[in-house]
């Protein structure tokens, strides 16, 4: 990734356009166009980053960035009634992740160059590969006050640069949280996944995501949503299998195991069914056109925005600490380990800090 590749694909645009990481119709949405706003917080100082929208731009090809326009007028849309409270549909919450997969990995991007890449990242992905591709999940959160505005948060840590898997964005009267990660929800959800990830760091094994610990309870846990967080209005999760190096999803689907035949939703990509959470239950919907309730939150479980970020701050930490990293050499190990901690400290800083604004 340079200032010369493109977002989406990763390679030399040919016809180069520039992409708004955080869309043109978002910026309008939430105030004047022209503001500056506080992006992010200098990691060593914690004072804020001011910077204008507008400026937030990545190189792009003009025939990527043609593909996703549809994908930003339905998101706008869905964005009309979460603002109104109103019930989602369950497509309308699957178009949703799509758009936090793109908008997460843009800002990750974005964040990279911006900031000089102190964490020395050469990304593996842009975000068309990375769309769509592994388990994820979204909450959406009310927020009493009237408030206009854009604020992405979790997107400064170190963390989020070596693991861009965990973000927050407050979007006027709503705070959305979203997380994807390779078999972040499987597990919970009853499919066979694995209770462990290790990062191969060097050796034969090197760069290799290996699975172990593999579970299949063939039903979803209750509840899905990490304790962490305080009750959201809308709680949508959804696991994607990914192919292996081979090409072929895992053997479960091959087999056509019954619970995985049941629940899969798209045997050519790995989708199933998102599965959707309510204060009582956990249900997969099978049909893309049902309802998602916006539940109320009544006063005794409401949160504050500090609240909430401060338990995605923590959340980022908990997923980032519990990845297995390895590597052969012991120096190299150890050294691993160290950064690892380090990161994740640093997350909860950050949680300490937005815990102790509320
Ligand atoms: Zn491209």
């Amino acid at each position: 990734m340079s200032k010369r590749t493109c977002i989406f694909c990763g390679d030399q645009p040919a016809e180069k356009t520039r992409e708004h990481v955080l869309p043109q119709w978002l910026i309008r949405r939430t105030g004047d166009p022209a503001r500056t706003v506080v992006m992010s917080y200098d990691l060593r100082s914690m004072e804020p980053r001011r910077f204008a929208w507008s400026q937030l731009v990545m190189p792009a090809c003009g025939s990527c960035n043609n593909k996703y326009s549809c994908l930003e007028a339905n998101t706008s849309a869905i964005f009309d009634k979460m603002e109104a409270r109103s019930d989602l549909i369950v497509s309308e919450a699957l178009t949703l992740l799509d758009w936090l997969d793109k908008v997460r990995v843009g800002l990750w991007l974005s964040q990279i160059i911006l900031t000089g890449n102190p964490a020395n990242i050469a990304p593996k992905f842009a975000i068309t590969n990375r769309i769509s591709t592994k388990d994820r999940m979204v909450l959406v959160y009310p927020m009493s006050d009237t408030r206009r505005g854009l604020s992405p948060y979790g997107i400064e840590t170190l963390t989020f640069h070596h693991h861009p898997s965990v973000f927050g964005l407050r979007v006027n009267n709503l705070i959305i949280i979203n997380a994807s990660a390779d078999h972040l929800f499987g597990a919970s959800c009853g499919f066979h996944a694995p209770t462990k990830l290790t990062h191969h760091l060097d050796g034969k094994k090197a760069g290799l995501l290996e699975g172990s610990g593999f579970t299949m309870t063939r039903k979803p846990s209750y509840p899905l949503m990490p304790s962490v967080f305080p009750k959201p209005s809308i709680r949508v999760f959804q696991t994607i299998f990914q192919r292996g190096l081979d090409g072929r999803l895992p053997l479960v689907i091959e087999q056509n195991e019954s619970y995985h035949l049941k629940h899969i939703a798209d045997r050519s990509t790995g989708k199933f069914v998102p599965f959707v959470e309510s204060s009582k239950k956990v249900t997969p919907i099978f049909d893309p056109s049902c309802t998602i309730k916006f539940e109320a939150i009544e006063r005794e479980e409401s949160s504050t925005a500090g609240l909430i970020l401060a338990a995605m701050y923590e959340y980022q930490a908990d997923v980032y600490q519990a990845l297995d990293f390895r590597a052969d050499a012991a120096d190299h190990n150890e050294r691993a380990r160290a950064l690892q901690a380090e990161l994740v400290a640093q997350s909860r800083l950050f949680a300490a800090h937005y815990r102790s604004r509320t």
